[in-house]
């Protein structure tokens, strides 16, 4: 069985978040006593360089608030993140962390620095590159933004652990993985290992920011904020998301990484092995949260020809727009197909190759101008036409 506890909170505000996480560590049974004296790695979601409140971030007041309370116990916290594309300086910059970092003198881990980690459960992966830093902790506090995603439905628990792994090696997993079914299985492989690849299993506690989540063409700029008031703490991070979805009264059979999780066990294998503590759901779900316009259709991408006609028949294609793009060419520099070009003169967006391109949709996912819009595929159009 997984406690999840459930939260209703409106604000980012260091004392009553504080207060939350005490609140929910009792209610699922977590002891805060176990940070005492242990090295605790911090992995918030920093995406991006982009502003405290896109929604893009956890947002650096609800991770201040971890990081103190971690600290009040007697914790030895560490920051451990990677952002796909932006370097970790510019991103805490951005959003105010590294004030808050300097302010509580939280050292930040040399993510560039990776270490193989291996896990022979794992279905389509057995081994990973992460960071080296997490093989001196103790623990590992997630700090998850709660958001949609146009490749994996959502990003929580689960997705944000993606993180882990150093830099640009995450968009050739894209390109090697790059349908939604293979992806969301490489992310719980990716989970699995991170508990039980370690010597011993990983201790790991995941406090969610949903207070403002990310609805529509998340995970990066091009998603909306939501205010959705809540935070949701568990030990299994399955659980957790298990609990995010319905909050946000999404379609759980779109939510691949649970539905995976579920079937891997390495935690809860259903939902009835799931205690909803705290608030009712019922008191608390969102209506209406708008899901990515992305359909997923992406696994015939794997046969080669059947896929470069298909994907354009029925896959939505990033398109950039002029009017907004700034030519910053972060969507070239994380596009593990190689399907971004330079601009040709006279033209103020890159080229992109849709015949290279595998609809991962990371450029959406890095743009930070929110400049690469989605359009359907000629099927899709006519289909929707009629
Ligand atoms: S589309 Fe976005 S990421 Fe790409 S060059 Fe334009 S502004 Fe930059
Ligand atoms: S163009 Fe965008 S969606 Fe296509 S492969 Fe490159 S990053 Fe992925």
């Amino acid at each position: 069985m997984a406690d999840v506890a459930l939260l209703k909170c409106d604000e980012y505000s260091i004392d009553v978040l504080k207060e939350k996480f005490l609140c929910g560590f009792e209610l699922i049974g977590f002891d805060p006593a176990c940070f005492a004296n242990a090295r605790v790695a911090l992995k918030p979601n920093l995406l991006s360089a982009v502003s405290a409140d896109s929604a893009v971030i956890t947002h650096p007041i609800f991770f201040q608030a971890v990081a103190e309370t971690v600290m009040d116990f007697g914790g030895d916290p560490l920051l451990v993140e990677s952002p796909a594309v932006a370097s970790l300086k510019s991103a805490m910059h951005e959003s105010g962390y590294d004030v808050i970092i300097q302010r509580l003198g939280i050292p930040v881990a040399d993510t560039k620095i990776a270490r193989r980690i291996s896990f022979l459960d794992g279905r389509l992966l057995k081994y990973f590159e992460i960071s080296a830093a997490l093989y001196d902790v103790d623990m590992l506090v997630n700090i998850p933004k709660f958001k949609t995603h146009n490749l994996t439905y959502i990003t929580a628990a689960v997705k944000n652990l993606f993180g882990c792994i150093p830099g640009m090696r995450k968009s050739q997993m894209h390109m090697r993985f790059p349908d939604k079914e293979m992806f969301s299985e490489i992310i719980v492989d990716l989970y699995g290992a991170l508990v039980f690849g370690f010597d011993k299993p990983m201790r790991m506690l995941h406090v969610l920011d949903a207070v403002v989540s990310m609805e529509g063409d998340g995970p990066g700029s091009s998603g909306s904020p939501r205010k959705t008031g809540a935070v949701i703490i568990g030990e299994d991070a399955i659980a957790v998301d298990y609990v995010a979805t319905l909050f946000a009264g999404l379609d759980m059979k779109k939510a691949l990484t649970v539905l995976y999780g579920f079937m891997r066990g390495f935690g809860v294998s259903s939902p009835d092995e799931i205690r909803l503590k705290g608030e009712k759901m019922q008191d608390m779900r969102i209506c209406g949260f708008q899901t990515p316009k992305t359909t997923g259709m992406t696994a015939f991408l794997q046969v080669p020809l059947l896929g470069r006609i298909a994907k354009d028949l029925f896959v939505e294609k990033p398109v950039p727009r002029e009017n907004a793009c700034t030519l910053c060419y972060e969507c070239m520099h994380i596009c593990p197909a190689d399907a971004i070009d330079t601009a040709v003169s006279g033209r103020m967006t890159p080229r992109f190759d849709y015949h290279r391109c595998i609809r991962c949709f990371c450029c959406m996912e890095i743009c930070p101008e929110a400049a690469i819009s989605l359009k359907e595929g000629v099927m899709q159009w006519l289909l929707r036409e009629k």
